[in-house]
């Protein structure tokens, strides 16, 4: 066992979701035809000027609130000047001296444990053009110009890779439910830079930065490598130098792409194209009005109405099915059916034929039926099976359906009694080894009266009444 003591902070930019950038009226929709998206302003020509996008200010709010952050009131937005063929206009509009949050955290569990990852600032700005190297060419793509990104910065406090994969996932619950960004690392609408050092004492070591992370698992994995590399340079007697790198996920390490020979001058000024902003108490409440109920409370709500920890985590994991059940609370049903019910066969359907729930002929109403007559045994889960595709596809009412499937009232006591009277008489050998202490001869008989009814009845009920009907025979 090594004795440093590793420290991670995270700098993680977030694309946030809106109709048009940050500062023009060009579409921020994601995945059009190249350079499709663009305007004058985004291309930085002489002249233009940037116009402020209320929404995204609003969406600052959002994130300030979902992540503890104050609200900074009054705030500007300040020129980052850099040159790089991404950034025609050779500066980047971001925030410097006045991030519009502050002083947040976002609280994680790792193996039982919880802590409070502290994060130091969110920040507004725009995205680059987005560059792509084919051989000795350089393409660029303009539709990420202008993009609005919020950078969320952690302090350092993160403590292992386990931790900072925790963090990644919280953040991405968090601010997918609050319809901030798809937080999705694959498209690169969220992308993450580790800060890692080492030390033996209180005193933080000299960091580096691993830029190009693909995924949440590979900033795991990218710090953890980055750990046992800066421990081994230190124990060869050598020391970390400020550097960026970047991590090979074939390789699975981080590769030196530049040593910060010293400290970068982004000549940061006060952006004076766009005004100063005071956001007031109505504009920030107005703002925050259309937050929806988050996980942490919506895990609450489900533990209070009885689902369990599993069933919660899936549904909290398919955003339109738990949408779709919040709906359902309207209604007075035995929530843990409704729920495996969504979880398995409706489930299988829409994985199946690749849909969304909303995109279904599953009234409410319907459900309730259906969950309701699961619950007297009027309907049993072979039924369902075989109405599934049928509850999901038509107009039809669930006693409709019934009629449709010759689904006969298998509540009826005296029906199941006739069956079960029927395999009785034909099956006496059995009823013997039943009477002789012989649990399998129950299984087969009870095999014997679902196959009868074609698994129409509910098996509980019938099973009941077989032995019931054995005892007394
Ligand atoms: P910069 O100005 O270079 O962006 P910041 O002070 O804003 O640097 O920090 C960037 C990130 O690096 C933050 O997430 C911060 O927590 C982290 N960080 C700073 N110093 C260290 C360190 N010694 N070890 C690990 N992470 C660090
Ligand atoms: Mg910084």
């Amino acid at each position: 066992m090594s004795n440093y003591i590793p420290t991670i902070g995270l700098e993680v930019h977030v694309e946030i979701k809106s109709k048009s950038k940050l500062f023009s009226d060009s579409a921020n929709s994601y995945g059009m035809a190249t350079n499709t998206s663009v305007n004058v302003v985004d291309l930085g020509y002489p002249g233009t000027l940037p116009t402020i996008n209320k929404e995204i200010i609003r969406q600052g709010i959002r994130s300030c609130k979902v992540l503890n952050c104050n609200i900074t009131r009054k705030m500007h937005f300040d020129r980052k000047n850099y040159f790089y063929p991404d950034n025609p206009k050779n500066y980047q509009i971001t925030q410097n001296r006045t991030p519009i949050g502050t002083d947040g955290y976002v609280e994680i569990e790792v193996d039982g444990k919880r802590k409070k990852i502290g994060i130091s600032d969110i920040h507004i700005e725009e995205d680059t053009c987005k560059s792509a190297h084919r051989g000795n060419v350089s393409l660029l793509d303009f539709n990420r110009a202008g993009v609005p990104l919020i950078e969320i910065v952690t302090t350092p406090c993160i403590s292992n890779g386990k931790e900072a994969m925790a963090y990644l996932n919280k953040l991405k619950e968090l601010l997918f439910y609050a319809n901030i960004s798809d937080c999705k690392m694959e498209e690169g609408s969220m992308r993450c830079d580790a800060n890692v050092s080492i030390s033996k004492n209180e005193n933080l070591g000299v960091r580096t930065e691993t830029k190009n992370i693909s995924s949440i698992h590979n900033v795991g994995l990218a710090i953890e490598k980055e750990i046992a590399r800066q421990e081994e340079v230190l124990e060869n007697g050598g020391t970390i130098r400020e550097e960026t790198r970047r991590f090979d996920d074939k390789q699975e390490e981080t590769i030196l792409m530049r040593v910060k020979e010293t400290g970068n001058d982004y000549r940061y000024f006060i952006e004076p194209d766009i005004p100063y902003l005071e956001l007031t108490d109505e504009f920030i409440e107005d703002s925050l009005k259309s937050l929806p109920l988050l996980p942490d409370a919506l895990r609450e709500k489900y533990a209070n109405i009885g689902l369990s920890s599993l069933q919660i985590e899936k549904l909290i994991n398919n955003r339109p099915l738990n949408d779709y059940f919040l709906g359902l609370l309207e209604y007075k049903i035995d929530y843990n059916k409704a729920v495996n019910l969504l979880l398995s066969d409706i489930s299988s359907y829409l994985n199946k034929h690749n849909k969304l729930i909303t995109e279904t002929k599953l009234s409410y109403e319907k459900l309730v039926n259906v969950v309701n007559a699961l619950e007297t045994g009027e309907l049993s889960n072979k039924n369902v099976k075989d109405l599934i595709d049928s509850l999901m596809e038509n107009d039809k009412t669930l006693d409709e359906l019934k009629k449709d499937f010759n689904i006969q009232n298998i509540t009826d006591d005296s029906f199941i009694k006739e069956i079960i009277t029927k395999v009785i008489e034909n099956n006496s050998e059995s009823v013997n080894d039943y009477k002789n202490g012989h649990d399998r001869a129950l299984k087969y008989l009870m095999g014997q009266v679902m196959k009868e009814t074609k698994g129409t009845i509910n098996p509980k009920k019938a099973n009941d009444m077989l032995i019931e009907v054995l005892n007394n025979n």
